[in-house]
This record gives structure tokens, sequence and C-alpha cells, in this order.
């Protein structure tokens, strides 16, 4: 019996033939896909601007920069993602603030609310699994007079804004849907993950969706990244290709962390046929998992869709009811004893070496302990058989 992978990417002829033009066209980094890959997010997602670069993390830590993070300040984020979210802010020298998750793995905004300080610069919302967080209500806990009060500006951006600014880590979420918008149009900036195992993959990769409200100039903003992502260099390398044009300036001690136009290609293929086909798939298959547990007693269930969101469908996080860490650990090695790949997401950050030396103690976050202890994700991908969903289930 073949062992079942947990999430292999979809590589097949489409993506190898446009990869090979990309290497065949004298151009591979970034360059001419890597913009038509950006106008196409855009469109897609309906925000206002997006920027490529190699990966969710290099954006989510552009975007705290931008906004003048640093030293002194404190960022809130769920104690239940990856450690990318919380590294980028220790990486600016500001403080993770933890806060506990809710029954559907996003952070919970009483939480929110009662960790906002004098120091809050930043909320980063995980759209856990794909579904997105309850926007229209982080959104009321930063405009909220008393929080508008306290907010202490230090930049000229953060003066502009007026008010916490929302980065949505939204690596999960790329084509989910709040309120029928859709991710990377629900909040003033959302960072989309293209690594190998996301939805939507460019091997590596990542963007910054720009959706940030008047009297921000979107496409302002994006130059300025483009330079800031580029060593801070006013010409990119295709403009400095055309005759002549060699002199460059460089206005910023800038970062290095643009795509290629090779990733770029691969992102091109996988975008066009996302929703009339990836998606189509990955949703076949978490409600075929819904609908078989559902029979059965111990089995909590994801929210896939409610009245007002719907998931992309990254994850299946199917929760055991009544468990301890140490029963869930072996349910998962008897599930690999049958060659089926089982994954946990995520090790909560207050359990993590790093973050218990930094003071953090899991005990003040009961959900996210609790929602670890119980859980097993079970493997969504584009290439998984009928006969393996089977496998799987039983
Ligand atoms: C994958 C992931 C990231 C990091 O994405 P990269 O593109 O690998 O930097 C960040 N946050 C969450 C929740 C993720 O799952």
């Amino acid at each position: 019996m073949i062992m079942i992978p947990f999430a292999p990417p979809r590589i097949d002829q489409a993506i190898i033939d446009e990869v090979v033009a990309a290497l065949k066209s004298g151009w591979i980094t970034t360059g001419p896909r890597t913009k038509e890959f950006e106008k196409r997010l855009t469109a897609y997602c309906g925000n206002k601007s997006t920027l490529c670069l190699n990966s969710a993390t290099a954006g989510l830590e552009i975007m705290l920069r931008w906004f003048g993070v640093g030293e002194g300040d404190e960022v809130i984020l769920p104690a239940y993602t990856y450690s990318a979210t919380a590294n980028v802010v220790v990486h600016c020298g500001a403080r993770p603030v933890l806060v506990d998750i809710g029954s559907d793995f996003n952070m919970n905004v009483a939480n929110i609310k009662a960790a906002v300080t004098s120091k809050t610069k930043v909320i980063m919302p995980v759209d856990f699994a794909g579904l997105p967080c309850d926007y229209d209500a982080v959104l009321s806990v930063v405009n909220d007079p008393a929080v508008k009060n306290i907010f202490v500006p230090a930049t000229k951006e953060q003066s502009k804004l007026g008010r916490i600014l929302i980065l949505s880590d939204a690596a999960h979420s790329v084509g989910a849907n709040y309120k029928n918008k859709k991710t990377g149009a629900l909040t003033d900036v959302s960072v989309f993950s293209f690594h190998a195992v996301k939805n939507l993959t460019t091997a590596e990769g990542g963007a910054i969706a720009l959706n940030l409200p008047e009297p921000f100039d979107n496409d302002e903003v994006y130059k300025f990244l483009c330079v800031y992502t580029l060593h801070g260099q006013n010409k990119d390398a295709l403009a400095k290709m055309q005759k002549g044009n060699w002199k460059y300036d460089i206005i910023e001690a800038g970062y290095k962390c643009n795509m290629t136009d090779l990733c770029a290609a691969i992102g091109l293929v996988e975008l066009a046929r996302y929703d009339s086909d990836m998606l189509v798939k990955r949703k076949l298959i978490c409600d075929t998992y819904f609908n078989y547990f559902k029979q059965f007693d111990w089995a909590e269930l994801p929210v896939l869709k409610d009245a007002s969101r719907e998931t992309s469908y990254h994850l299946f996080p199917l929760r055991i009811k009544g468990i301890t860490e140490s029963m869930r650990d072996e349910i998962m090695k008897r599930i690999f004893d049958k060659d089926v790949s089982v994954n946990v997401h995520f090790i909560p950050l207050p359990m993590l070496s790093y973050y218990k030396n930094m003071g953090f103690n899991i005990s003040d976050y009961p959900v996210a302990y609790d929602t670890f202890a119980r859980e097993i994700t079970l493997p969504v991908f584009y290439d998984l058989t009928d006969e393996q969903l089977k496998m799987v289930c039983n």
C-alpha cells in the first residue's frame, strides 16, 4: 500500500509548460509574468493593488516595517497560528501579544479588545484553515472611540491611518468569502502565502494585497513597496535593462524579497483555474469528510460555510470530543500505521521553546490548548482520488 500523502502540490503539464516558457523567454527574475500575476490577483480578489514577494513571511514583515512597528510597540495575534505570524513581530523589535481563539479556530474578538493598550500598533488576524475572521467585528474594535483615543501615532503612516492597522495573515484563505467579498478586499492589508503546501502555489511565494482606506493611495504604496523590497533601488532589473537606462539610485536601505518570473509562471496557471477547478475539488473533499464524519457523536466538525463566510477549503481540521493530547497522538499513530498522512495545525505558540522562554504560558490559552490537544488535520489536495478519500474516512 502506498502512503497517502498530506498535501502534495499539483504539478501537471500545464504548469511545466508555463515554467519552461518562462525559462525560454530570457527573463527569469521579476518581470512581465510577476506583474501580470499581480494584476490578475488584484482583479480576482477585488482589492486595490497587489505586490508579489518570495513568501508570506516577507510580506507580513515588510508591512509591519512600512507601518513603522518597532521597539516599544505591541502587535496582537492569535496564540494558535504558525510561528511566522509571531516571528516577524519579533524581527521588528516589537512585542507579540498573544490572545486565545474561539471555537472556529480564529481569534476571539472580545479577547482582542481586552488586549489593546496604548502601545498596540497592529492586529494580525489569521484566517485559520481558510475561514475568514469576522472582519467587521475586528474593524469595530479599531474604530471604537475609546480604542482610537489611546492610539499614539509615531510615524507618518500611523498618523495617516489614525488607528490600529489590521494586517491579515491570509496565508490559508485565498479565494475565501466574507459577506460577498473575497479575502484581500476584506481589510486594510492581507498577506497570502503561495508556499508549496498552500491552496495556490508558486513553489515559494506570497503576496501583499493592499486595500488601505482613504486618504492612502494604494498605487503609491505599491510603488514604494516595489522599491523597498528590492534593495531600495529606484529601478528594477527590467527597467535597468532598457537601452541606456543603467543609472540607479538607492533611496532606502531596502530588503530583497521579490518574486521571480519562474514562480509567477506557476502562479498564473494556478490562478487561471483556481475557482473552476482547484476550489471545486477541495470543496468536494472537505464536503465528503464533513458528510461522512457528521454521523459520529465523537466528531467535532469545522465550519466550512455559515451565514456570512465560506472557507477556501485549505485544511480540514477535525476535532475529537473528550480526548486528551496523548490519546490524540495515539490515534494519529494508528492512522499513520494505515498509511494515511495526517497533521496537527498548529502547536500553539506558548508551547514552543522560544515563546515559552519569552514568558508565555499555555495555561493562559485554554481554548488553544484544548483545540490543539483534540485536533487532527486530514489530507486535502487536488490529486486525492475517490479511493484514497474512502480510505482516509475509514
Ligand atoms: C504558511 C503560513 C505562513 C507563512 O507562509 P510563507 O509563504 O511560507 O512565508 C504564515 N502564516 C500561516 C498561518 C501559514 O500557514
